[in-house]
């Protein structure tokens, strides 16, 4: 049994910390939040408030064959192996009591006809992944059948394989289900040495490894950006969409994801600025526009919130792992977070020698 200290409460330290403690590990974890549980929807933050976990933001999208348009194919390989780490996790959070957490369904990818040749420019980059099943494109019939309720007139491809995952009830699950975990609310972690993490107010915390998973909390000790991403949350009561759809914008990678409570996400901007002030009208404006062209039952939707946030960024857009003894560095899962993280996890506990039994329960 180690004794392990996580800086930061967000998606790596929270699977982390439920996984270490499930394998018997002495696991304590620290963060400037003030518990557990997601920020109030649309709550007003004040400029000088402390951010919350970007993972509380995301869409959780689990879309590694997509996402092979404007990542690595090193990307996406992770994200495919972590999709059946994320069936395991979440059939272990459901015994746990949490159900339906994740799901994996296959997501569509559509284009209007104007945009054939986009259309077909993205498609041939999602072959990146040899073990991945190719996208199938999907006649008016079939789309019907698997989603009535899009526009008919859509150039449509199903992306086998794919899934999502619900983020806000996800992180408040993991946390519910590690009993065995020592969690430090309010508590901001200033630095991370080998064996030691140094918390606001000068005291120390010894531990045998102590991790940083801090996201952009991380700096100036690691090199990262913030990368701005604004989204929309809407309640749609008797609009049916059954998986993830992303549509081929011009400007967007713009995305519907059905979530609980007939409420849909969409999502999102990607934009160069640290700005985390409100969602400017024409990321509205064009999100909700694109999103309306593909689902046109969403005219009546109502507006609940709108939400910022920022994703962690590398300089190489890669997720980073660094070990030395009695210290763990991961960071910089960018718009992958959520997709990435069960595979990112396993290599960096491997690399810190703690690759113990996979994702087991606690
Ligand atoms: C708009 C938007 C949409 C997204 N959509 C998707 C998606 O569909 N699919 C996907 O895979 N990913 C998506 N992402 C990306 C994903 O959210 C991130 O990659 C992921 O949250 C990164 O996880 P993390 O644990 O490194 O950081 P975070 O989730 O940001 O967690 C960091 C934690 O560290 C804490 N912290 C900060 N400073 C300190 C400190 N000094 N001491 C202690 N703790 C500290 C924070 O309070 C926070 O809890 C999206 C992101 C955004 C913003």
């Amino acid at each position: 049994m180690a004794r392990i200290g996580i800086a930061g409460a967000g998606v790596l330290g929270r699977l982390l910390a439920w996984r270490l403690a499930g394998e018997g590990h002495a696991v304590s974890v620290f963060d400037p939040a003030d518990g557990p549980q997601p920020p109030v929807p649309g709550a007003v933050v004040a400029p000088n408030a402390r951010p919350h976990a970007a993972g509380f933001t995301a869409a959780g999208m689990l879309s590694p064959l997509a996402e092979l348009d404007g990542a690595e194919p090193a990307v996406a390989r992770l994200g495919w192996r972590s999709l059946p780490l994320w069936q395991r996790i979440g059939q272990q959070l459901a015994d746990g009591g949490a159900p339906g957490l994740v799901r994996v369904d296959g997501s569509l990818l559509l284009a209007h006809g104007s945009d054939r040749g986009n259309a077909q420019r993205t498609l041939s980059r999602l072959s990146g992944v040899a073990e991945a099943p190719a996208p199938q494109p999907l006649d008016a019939a079939a789309l019907r059948a698997l989603e009535p309720a899009l526009a008919g007139n859509l150039l449509a491809w199903l992306l086998p394989g794919e899934g999502q995952v619900l983020p806000r009830e996800t992180l408040q699950a993991l946390a519910d289900q590690s009993p065995g975990v020592r969690w430090h609310w309010n508590t901001l972690v200033e630095a991370l040495v080998p064996g030691r993490l140094r918390l606001a107010g000068g005291s120390e915390h010894a531990v045998d490894l102590a991790i940083d998973t801090r996201g952009l909390g991380a700096r100036p000790e690691l090199p990262l950006r913030g990368v701005r991403g604004e989204v929309i949350w809407l309640h749609a009561p008797g609009v049916r969409l059954h998986r993830p759809v992303r549509l081929l914008h011009p400007r967007h990678r713009v995305y519907l994801v059905p979530r609980p409570g007939e409420r849909v996400v969409v999502g999102a901007s990607e934009i160069e600025s640290e700005d985390r002030s409100p969602v400017s009208l024409r990321s509205a404006v064009e999100l909700m526009s694109a999103a309306h062209s593909v689902l046109p039952e969403l005219a009546e939707a109502r507006i609940e919130h709108l939400e910022t946030n920022l994703r962690p960024a590398r300089a190489d857009h890669l997720p980073g792992i660094e070990h030395r003894p009695g210290l763990l560095r991961i960071n910089g899962l960018f718009r992958h977070g959520w997709m990435i993280a069960p595979a990112v996890v396993d290599d960096a506990l491997a690399a810190a020698g703690l690759a113990g039994e996979g994702q087991s329960p606690p």
